[in-house]
C-alpha cells in the first residue's frame, strides 16, 4: 500500500511541477507524505502547523487535481506526524491487507488528447500594461479569429517578458474557445533541434515526411524561439513550406522572437519578408505601474502573504529586472520571511534581501553558469548534452564543444583543468580548443558571430 501511495503520489508531483513554482513545491508541497486512502480521501501527514495551513491556503487546488488524477480520488486531508501514530492504530493501518483488486486505478489520458498547453500561462494570468497591451489585443484576436488578422503573428522582445505565457496564453484560449476542436501545434528550441536531428538520422526523405505530417495538419502553428534556427538551414528549407502552405491555407501562423525578424541573421530572406507580411509586434520591459500590477497578481497566484508597503518597494527597486526575475525575487523573499517565521513579508524582510544584491541577481539566475553555456551551446547547433561533452570526433560535435570551452573559459574564470573535466579531456584538449576559437574569431566573421549571438544569450 505505502509504495502504492508513494508511486502514485510521485507522479502528482511531476505533474506538479508544471503548476506549481519550485519554491512553494519544494518548501511545501514536497513535505507532505500519502499515508492512507480513506472513502473518498487522500490522507497526509504534514510535518507541523505552517505547513498544513499554508498547504491548505495556497496548494489546495492543485493538489485535489493532482490525487485526481493520479487516484481518482476527490478529496485530501492532512494530519500533523504527531497525531501519525494514534492514527495509525485507530485504523489498524499496519496490519491491513488490501486487495490490490481493489485499488483505485491510476488513470491515464492516453485515449483522450489533452490540452497541452501549461495552465499558469493564460491570458487571465497574463497582466496587460502599457508596455505590451497591443500584443496582447492581438494574441487574443488570432486565438479567437486564427486566419483572419495578424497571419503571421511576429512577436519579440527580451527574455522573461512574457512571450512564452503568450503563446501557451494563445493556446489555451483557443483550446477552450473552440473547444478543443481545432489542432494547435507548439514547437519550441528544441523540438526543433529535435526534429532537424531525427532528419538526418531517418535520411533527409523520410525524415522530412515525417516533419511534414508533424507541422501541416496544423490550424493554428505557434513557434517559440525562432531565433535559433538561424543557422539551420535543412529546418529553415522545411518552415518555409510549412509556412507557405499553412499561410495559403488560412491557417495562424503565431512566432515568438528574442528580437526582430531584420536581427536575426542568416535568416534566409525569403522566410524574413514572409514574417514581415503580418503584424510584427514588440513586447517590452514592464513600467512601473504595470510592475505593481504584475507583483500582486504573482503574490495572489502564489499565495504569498506580502505587506501591501512593500509592494512599491519592490516595483521601484527591481526596475532593471525582467517579469521572471521579478518572480524570482518574490518566491526568494516569501522563502526567506518563512524561514525567520514571519507569515507575511515585510519591509525588514524586503530592505534586507535586497541590499544583498549580488546575491539576489544570483538567487534569480543572473549569474552565468556552467549549464548556461553548455544549454546554450546545445540549443545553438541542435546538440544534444551528451553529444556535445561526449568522445564523438565528428565535426558537428567538435567545433561547437571547442566553442563551449572557450566560453566556459572566458565567462566563468574558472581554470582550463577544471573545464577540461566536464568534458572528460585533458588538459591540452582544453588549451587547444580555446587557442582555435581565439584564433578563428579573428580571422572569420562567421565564427566572430556565432560566439557573440552565445555570449548575448548567456548574459540574458
Ligand atoms: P519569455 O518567453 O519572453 O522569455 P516567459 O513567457 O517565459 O518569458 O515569462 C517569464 C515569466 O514571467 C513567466 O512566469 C510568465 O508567467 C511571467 N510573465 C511575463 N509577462 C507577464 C505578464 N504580463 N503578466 C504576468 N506574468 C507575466
Ligand atoms: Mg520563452
Amino acid at each position: 500500500m505505502q509504495n502504492f501511495l508513494d508511486r502514485q503520489w510521485s507522479e502528482v508531483l511531476l505533474d506538479l511541477e508544471d503548476s506549481v513554482s519550485a519554491v512553494g513545491l519544494d518548501l511545501w508541497i514536497k513535505k507532505i507524505r500519502p499515508l492512507n486512502i480513506e472513502d473518498d480521501k487522500l490522507i497526509f501527514v504534514v510535518p507541523n502547523v505552517m505547513t498544513r495551513d499554508t498547504i491548505l491556503r495556497a496548494y489546495s487546488q492543485p493538489i485535489i487535481e493532482g490525487i485526481y488524477k493520479h487516484f481518482k480520488l476527490e478529496n485530501y486531508a492532512l494530519i500533523l506526524e504527531g497525531e501519525k501514530e494514534n492514527y495509525i492504530k485507530e485504523h489498524n493501518l499496519l496490519s491491513t491487507k488490501q486487495n490490490p483488486e481493489n485499488l483505485p486505478r491510476a488513470v491515464t489520458n492516453e485515449e483522450q488528447p489533452e490540452n497541452p498547453f501549461n495552465p499558469r500561462y493564460t491570458f487571465n494570468n497574463f497582466v496587460i500594461g502599457t508596455t505590451n497591451q497591443i500584443i496582447y489585443a492581438a494574441a487574443r484576436s488570432v486565438a479567437e479569429d486564427p486566419g483572419i488578422r495578424f497571419n503571421p503573428l511576429f512577436i519579440y522582445g527580451g527574455v522573461g517578458l512574457g512571450k512564452t505565457h503568450l503563446l501557451h496564453a494563445i493556446g489555451n484560449h483557443a483550446w477552450n474557445f473552440h473547444k478543443g476542436k481545432l489542432k494547435i501545434v507548439y514547437v519550441s528550441c528544441e523540438t526543433f533541434a529535435n526534429d532537424l536531428i531525427e532528419i538526418f538520422q531517418k535520411g533527409k526523405e523520410r525524415g522530412t515526411v515525417e516533419f511534414r505530417r508533424k507541422y501541416r495538419k496544423a490550424d493554428i502553428l505557434l513557434v517559440d524561439d525562432i531565433q535559433f534556427i538561424s543557422n539551420k538551414k535543412a529546418v529553415q528549407e522545411e518552415f518555409f513550406h510549412t509556412f507557405n502552405d499553412l499561410y495559403q491555407a488560412g491557417k495562424q501562423i503565431i512566432v515568438a522572437s528574442d528580437r526582430p525578424p531584420k536581427e536575426i541573421s542568416e535568416l534566409e530572406e525569403r522566410l524574413r519578408s514572409r514574417f514581415g507580411s503580418g503584424l510584427v509586434q514588440d513586447i517590452q520591459k514592464p513600467d512601473f505601474e504595470t510592475r505593481m500590477m504584475i507583483i500582486n497578481k504573482k503574490i495572489e497566484l502564489e499565495g504569498y502573504q506580502f505587506d501591501s508597503s512593500v509592494i512599491p518597494i519592490l516595483a521601484e527597486k527591481l526596475e532593471k529586472f525582467n517579469i521572471r526575475e521579478i518572480e524570482g525575487v518574490l518566491n526568494k523573499l516569501y522563502l526567506f520571511a518563512n524561514l525567520h517565521g514571519k507569515m507575511s513579508v515585510d519591509e525588514e524582510i524586503t530592505n534586507e534581501v535586497l541590499s544583498k544584491s549580488h546575491e539576489l541577481e544570483l538567487s534569480v539566475g543572473r549569474v552565468i553558469s556552467q549549464d548556461k553555456i553548455l544549454d546554450a551551446v546545445c540549443c545553438k547547433f541542435s546538440l544534444k548534452r551528451d553529444e556535445l561533452i561526449g568522445r564523438k570526433r565528428n565535426k558537428e560535435f567538435v567545433e561547437p564543444r571547442q566553442i563551449c570551452i572557450y566560453l566556459m573559459w572566458k565567462k566563468l574564470n574558472i581554470p582550463l583543468t577544471a573545464i577540461s573535466k566536464v568534458f572528460n579531456r585533458d588538459h591540452t584538449t582544453a588549451i587547444h580548443a580555446r587557442d582555435k576559437i581565439i584564433d578563428l574569431i579573428k580571422t572569420d566573421e562567421d565564427m566572430k558571430k556565432i560566439v557573440e549571438d552565445l555570449e548575448e544569450s548567456i548574459i540574458n
